[in-house]
């Protein structure tokens, strides 16, 4: 195979050259494939320079340091990995890799390059793509399918290939299912993602419409296959307490692990004390609280009921413990939120707690 000649043409024609398939890829609405060796910042600064509404692009090869890989998400690429993530001494690209939030990577081979570690020094193919695959499961800690259906879904955003599947009442993520009955929601979070995305780990989370008591009990299946299933979609899953209650009924009498992940507006959105209704079917509750006082609450949150949902938030968690309902608090590890506090209260309530990492889902 003929080898093209490296660095054909001074910095200047290069950079000239990229800012003009920067304007092309834009003006043709088609997604620019960048290759970078040695000019990180060169190339983050031509691309904020020439950057419109309609960029979309990918860092093919990776093989950068933190700060560029940052910088690369900043701007909105995906991030392209090969195989050379599975080689051995590849320990510094696998910690940088840790850090891509997996809705943004793309696998590659680079083929007939970079063949995996199993086949180090051999021809690379696209059947080898699964080694690079298995590597993802290691880092992410999500199964296999979970990250061929997410890196399949992100190629197709990128690429336009296929168009979107279709709306899931349930959907799988590592060996648990989550049911997504609502998209209606009390709160406005400043951070919420269905206003960027209507996925979640490869899923389409926007429904047509709610389903019925018995769709959603069709679209789990057979429950016995999940570790656990849980209320948990693009929406507040106590808006449809009644519903809630009689899936949850159906599968406990099955034996089911369940939890609900909520708001904690429960209260305020059924004018009543609702943990006592949740007892003996919902095994765990997890409530996001986001925010140590009323003042920031409201503020990253919106709530519709607006000043005191807070307090009611506060209430609900309190009552869940009461109920002897296993209870965790959640928290986004967001800037200018006291988590020390956040967790303060946990404790104080009987709950557990846990941070979570902001723009991981699932
Ligand atoms: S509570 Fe959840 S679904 Fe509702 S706005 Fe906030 S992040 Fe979005």
């Amino acid at each position: 195979m003929q080898q093209l000649p490296r660095n054909d043409g001074s910095k200047a024609e290069q950079a000239a050259a990229f800012r003009k398939f920067i304007r092309l890829a834009q003006e043709l609405d088609l997604p620019l494939i960048i290759h970078a060796r040695d000019a990180a910042d060169d190339v983050i600064r031509i691309l904020k320079e020439e950057r419109r509404e309609n960029f979309r692009g990918v860092m093919h090869c990776f093989s950068g340091d933190k700060k560029f890989l940052k910088e690369c998400l900043d701007i909105g690429l995906y991030i392209s990995f090969t195989c050379s993530l599975t080689f051995k001494n590849a320990d510094d690209l696998r910690e940088v890799a840790k850090l891509a939030p997996i809705e943004k990577v793309l696998l590659e081979t680079d083929a007939p390059y970079l063949a995996p570690q199993k086949f180090r020094g051999h021809r690379n193919e696209p059947a080898y793509l699964q080694y690079l695959a298995d590597q993802w499961v290691e880092l992410t800690g999500l199964a296999k399918n979970d990250i061929e259906r997410i890196t399949a879904h992100n190629a197709n955003a990128l690429f336009k290939l296929y168009p979107s599947g279709k709306p899931r009442i349930a959907y799988e993520i590592r060996n648990s299912l989550y049911l997504n009955i609502t998209n209606r929601c009390t709160n406005l979070c400043n951070f919420c993602i269905r206003t960027k995305t209507d996925f979640v780990k490869g899923h389409n989370l926007m429904l047509d419409k709610e389903p019925t008591v018995g769709e959603i009990l069709k679209a789990v299946g057979d429950p016995a296959k999940y570790d656990e299933i849980v209320f948990c979609g693009y929406g507040e899953p106590t808006m449809r307490l009644d519903e809630v209650k009689a899936v949850a009924k159906e599968l406990k009498a099955k034996g089911v692990k369940l939890r609900l992940v909520t708001n904690g507006h429960g209260d305020l959105i059924n004018s009543r004390p609702i943990a006592g209704e949740l007892a003996g079917i919902i095994d765990r509750v997890s409530v996001s609280l986001n925010a140590e006082t009323e003042e920031k609450y409201d503020k990253i949150c919106a709530p519709k009921f607006g000043p005191g949902s807070f307090r009611r938030v506060l209430d609900f968690i309190k009552d869940c413990v009461k109920q002897g309902i296993e209870t965790e608090v959640t928290c986004l590890d967001l800037e200018g939120i006291d988590i020390k506090k956040c967790e303060e209260f946990a404790g104080s309530a009987g709950a557990k707690f846990r941070l979570r990492r902001y723009g991981v889902t699932g």
